[in-house]
């Protein structure tokens, strides 16, 4: 705690050096709605500690007032959360914080971000002069500590991360998607073919995804097969396969599932086709 209290006074009294500054604080962005009939005018960064006052951090520049009904999008340096471990729990003993101001000067209030976590309830500070939108920027922040995790390969902490961006973004795909692949790789098979089912669910109806439903389908075909749902995984391959009959690795696995069915044939047929086509099998039906 000692550390924690030198470094606030430090802040304080303005003698932090601008590396240290760096270190400490992370790229933030949040969307305010103006909400309220008096013209925001000025935005403060602030520290949000526990037990003590708020600091104000910095100063962000509006190039014009946010006029009633109007909104802005700021980005801007706010300091990292830091967290406090009593027993058991962990608290966050510090937040970022946004001190909004308008005209009028009595009529200002303490915006609390908690980018550190969705389960914890962002603090609006609401007063009858605006409400704030801070939901789509936690769900970013949130999904690049879930991308961090899947790219770690931790991924029973990834399930936890691509939960909280679901259960704020409940179609969003590729926390979908990425929480699949992470079930699947937990070997939660059932788990994994329920998402991938959801995933296929918003690719279809979207005009605006990255992912093609080949791909997912084939991910949900190889997850029925390494479930030993054959009959299931056959029939997205079939799908697949009648979309994009030259994918070699869709074909290839068919003839996995035909030969773990025991159609040896129809495996066969699916090697040749792959064989004459140039490529090495890693394993055959025999
Ligand atoms: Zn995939």
């Amino acid at each position: 705690m000692k550390t924690i209290r030198f470094f606030l006074l430090l802040f304080a009294t303005g003698i932090l050096s601008v590396s240290a500054v760096a270190q400490s604080t992370q790229r933030m962005e949040v969307t305010i709605v103006n909400k309220g009939s008096e013209s925001i005018t000025k935005v403060f960064v602030m520290t949000v500690p526990i037990m003590e006052d708020p600091k104000r951090f910095g100063d962000i520049k509006l190039d014009s007032p946010i006029k009633p009904g109007g909104s802005r999008t700021l980005k801007f340096d706010a300091p990292k959360p830091e967290m406090m471990t009593v027993g058991k729990n962990t608290y966050p003993r510090l937040r970022p914080g946004l001190e909004i101001r308008w005209a009028e000067p009595a009529c200002k209030t303490l915006l609390e971000l908690n980018s550190y976590s969705l389960n914890q309830s962002v603090s609006t500070g609401v007063t009858e002069c605006a409400v704030y939108r801070t939901e789509s920027a936690l769900v970013e922040y949130a999904l690049a500590d879930a991308e961090k995790s899947f790219a770690a390969r931790t991924y029973q902490k990834a399930v936890e991360q691509y939960s909280n961006v679901l259960e704020k973004d409940p179609r969003n795909e590729k926390a979908l998607h990425h929480r699949a692949h992470s079930y699947q790789n937990l070997k939660e098979y059932d788990k994994a073919i329920a998402d991938f089912t959801a995933t296929i669910a918003v690719v279809t109806n979207s005009k605006h995804t990255h992912l093609k439903p080949t791909h997912i389908y084939g991910d949900r075909a190889l997850t029925y097969l390494q479930h030993e749902k054959f009959e299931a995984a056959l029939a997205d391959y079939n799908r697949v396969l009648a979309v994009a009959p030259e994918t070699a690795s869709f074909r290839y696995y068919r003839s996995q599932v035909y030969c773990k069915m025991g159609k040896k044939d129809l495996a066969a047929a699916d090697e040749k086709t792959l064989v004459a086509a140039g490529i090495t099998l890693p394993k055959t039906c025999l």
